[in-house]
């Protein structure tokens, strides 16, 4: 069995159609894959009706939440949030609060850009974008005006926390995230904490403190972790008798990584969606 249990479709900040990451998935000889798209439910339906024969799919979503950092300040978080109930009001509400921010957000960046006089065209932008605006959204356009070579060169200036154009958005604190996530039956699992690239880590206190609230799991085999830091999270996993994951973080061609280039163990994945109350998963 072959399981990837996040992936992104163009839904957020992938490239793949959900059809075409599905059917992408079979071919790539998974058994199971998890559509875990940023803040937004909206890729489930088109995956689950173009769900190739025997691949069965893990409807989940991405939450952008703040966390304690180990430096004792808030930092970005991502927490992966599988088979729970859509319909949940409270947490239907916090979902339509994060989209409706992300696209103020971003606006508001390629605003300041074409007020700067950068070749930036915002209501253009804002047309392009998905259901879960982004600043990859922002930086592909960067690059097709010739501002930046890449993508990678439009994070690390201009769109970078430290950059003059950057502007926050207000996230759902982690532990808030957990509950809701646990009150709408699903499964919460953090993503890539300790993915040092992308900037300061997650406290392994704050990690304890939600494992007492629910917490499901932690993302250990992911493209971002070293050996080490793997080391690390299996370890205070067993600690706390949560699940362990493993998945490629598949963006279509955003990112190098394919699809299935990091799997979960089988009787993890078992247990997960054992635990699950909210949808059940779907099998073509
Ligand atoms: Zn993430
Ligand atoms: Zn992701």
């Amino acid at each position: 069995m072959r399981i990837d249990l996040h992936t992104h479709s163009n839904a957020s900040d992938g490239t793949d159609t959900p059809a075409e990451l599905v059917r992408n998935a079979a071919a790539a000889g998974l058994d199971v894959v998890a559509l875990t798209d940023h803040d937004t439910t909206s890729g489930w339906a088109s995956a689950v009706d173009a769900l190739p024969p025997g691949l069965t799919l893990v409807r989940g979503m991405e939450m952008s939440c703040i966390g304690l950092g180990e430096d004792g300040y808030p930092v970005p978080v991502h927490l992966l949030a599988y088979l729970f109930d859509p319909t949940n009001e409270s947490f239907a509400q916090e979902r339509e609060r994060l989209r409706a921010e992300r696209v103020v957000r971003l606006r508001s960046m390629a605003e300041q850009m074409a007020a700067d006089g950068l070749p930036i065209d915002p209501v253009a932008l804002m047309a392009s974008v998905g259901p879960s605006a982004g600043r990859p959204h922002l930086a592909r356009a960067l690059v097709a005006a010739g501002v930046v070579p890449t993508v990678d060169a439009a994070f690390q200036d201009l769109l970078a926390p430290h950059g003059q154009y950057y502007v926050e958005k207000l996230d759902t604190p982690l532990r808030r995230a957990v509950e809701m996530v646990a009150a709408a039956g699903g499964v919460s699992v953090v993503a890539h904490a300790r993915a040092r690239k992308r900037g300061r880590l997650l406290a392994l206190s704050d990690i304890r403190d939600l494992a007492a609230v629910g917490l499901g799991g932690l993302e250990i085999d992911h493209p971002d972790h070293s050996a080490a830091d793997r080391a690390v999270l299996s370890d205070l996993a067993r600690e706390l008798g949560l699940l362990t994951t493993g998945s490629s973080d598949y963006h279509g061609s955003n990112k190098t990584i394919r699809i299935g280039e990091f799997t979960t163990d089988p009787a993890q994945f078992e247990e997960l969606a054992g635990k699950a109350t909210g949808v059940s998963v779907v099998t073509g």
